[in-house]
């Protein structure tokens, strides 16, 4: 059952809402630090950016910073650098906020009640490259502890100097995941994360549960109802898990994937109103929001989806499906998709978006029969005929 929260905005009003400010550029995954150029010139001139280091490469990161409320909440993303959706809603959050023509009422309430400080881009070079990493090749939500990077020294400084009510910590959800055994990945999940191996509650762990409990009451009522939850195993690298040790709340926004959305637009629309939904928890205060039962309610995410499945297929002796997944790379400026073998499992126990049984027949991957995980796929072919399999 869902809580009962006060909206101040109908579904229909938000959909117009998001219609009349989303920004109408940034329509492609790949958003490298030159895409928010004019945003950041508009930034820097009504004085609320700030500049707050360079990454490795020497490119500027920094926030803006709209509002002037007690509640203070940071939000960054694309920490991994290939994961630009939640950087295109918060560019969205960030137009509506800030525009002057529609629902006054309903944005006035929100800044005169929060604070928010935004890094659209903690990796710019991992943007630019659209790559995970940083370019020193470190997965910086892997580096908490160390903070070895300047991207993590940036970030544990803004949250030091800012001390925010409330982290944001956004990313992008690979499409292996769904929410129940066969095709269902989530639109978009969710993690307070924990603070040890324990999965303690601690306050501001509640504190972040509200808040996800806020955003998928409106995700519902939207009618966006595949939501996830996404695995708590403890990360003491991560920046999620750190932060929220240290008592901050902090919650982890996956964008997810939606079949037939390769650009993760409609992604982007999910995360705005995720990012809406929390505002409005906060706005409606805090006595209003519900427990963490309607947090521990939300599916938890199976890894069992890949992109396409092999099924029964003669491996070393005995029948296996074998999981290949797309990836995209950056190739002269253009995104460009291989595939990779991305496991071998025992038959029935993966998913495809798309599959083929191969009934027992023997196949060769890039002229092997084994020796091929991990490895990018050049082809697959049927042994005995020689005839290859078309894999797109
Ligand atoms: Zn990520």
């Amino acid at each position: 059952m869902l809580t009962f929260v006060i909206m101040m905005l109908s579904p229909t009003e938000i959909l117009h809402l998001y219609k009349g400010t989303k920004v109408p550029k940034l329509g492609s995954r790949y958003t490298p630090p030159g895409a928010l150029i004019e945003l950041i010139k508009t930034a820097k001139y009504r004085g609320i950016y700030t500049v707050l280091g360079t990454s490795i490469q020497g490119r500027e990161i920094g926030c803006i910073e709209i509002g002037s409320g007690a509640f203070k909440i940071l939000a960054w993303s694309q920490m991994h650098g290939d994961e630009s959706t939640a950087t295109r809603s918060l560019v969205d959050l960030f137009s509506t906020l800030t525009q002057e023509k529609q629902n006054q009422e309903f944005i006035a309430r929100i800044l005169n009640y929060c604070t928010l400080r935004i890094v659209f881009q903690l990796n710019p070079d991992g943007a630019q490259a659209y790559q995970r990493e940083n370019a020193d090749g470190c997965d910086l939500n892997r580096d908490a502890m160390t903070q070895n990077q300047p991207e993590s020294q940036i970030l544990a400084d803004l949250v030091a100097q800012f001390n925010p009510d409330l982290c944001l910590n956004c990313h992008d959800q690979r499409s292996l995941y769904s929410l129940s055994t066969g095709v269902n990945p989530p639109y978009i999940s969710f993690l307070a994360p924990t603070i040890d191996e324990h999965s303690t509650l601690t306050h501001a762990r509640r504190q972040a549960m509200k808040y996800i409990s806020s955003a998928h009451t409106l995700l519902q009522s939207m009618g966006f109802d595949k939501v996830g939850r996404y695995d708590e195993s403890y990360c003491v690298h991560c920046f999620g898990d750190y932060f929220q040790s240290k008592g901050i709340p902090t919650i982890l926004i996956e964008s997810g994937f939606i079949i037939g959305d390769q650009e993760r637009e409609e992604s982007r629309y999910v995360v705005y109103i995720a990012l809406l939904g929390i505002l409005n928890g906060i706005t409606a205060g805090n006595e209003r929001l519900t427990t963490e039962k309607q947090y521990f309610d939300i599916p938890e995410n199976l890894n069992i989806l890949r992109d396409i499945v092999l099924k029964n297929v003669p491996y070393n002796g005995r029948l296996v499906d074998i999981g290949l997944q797309n990836r995209l790379i950056l190739n002269q400026g253009r995104l460009r998709q291989e595939t990779y073998v991305h496991d071998i499992a025992n038959p029935g126990t993966i998913f495809g978006y798309a599959s083929q049984d191969l009934k027992a027949e023997e196949i060769l991957i890039n002229s092997h029969e084994n020796d091929f995980e991990n490895k990018i796929i050049a082809s697959i072919m049927l042994k005995k005929s020689g005839l290859l399999i078309k894999i797109e």
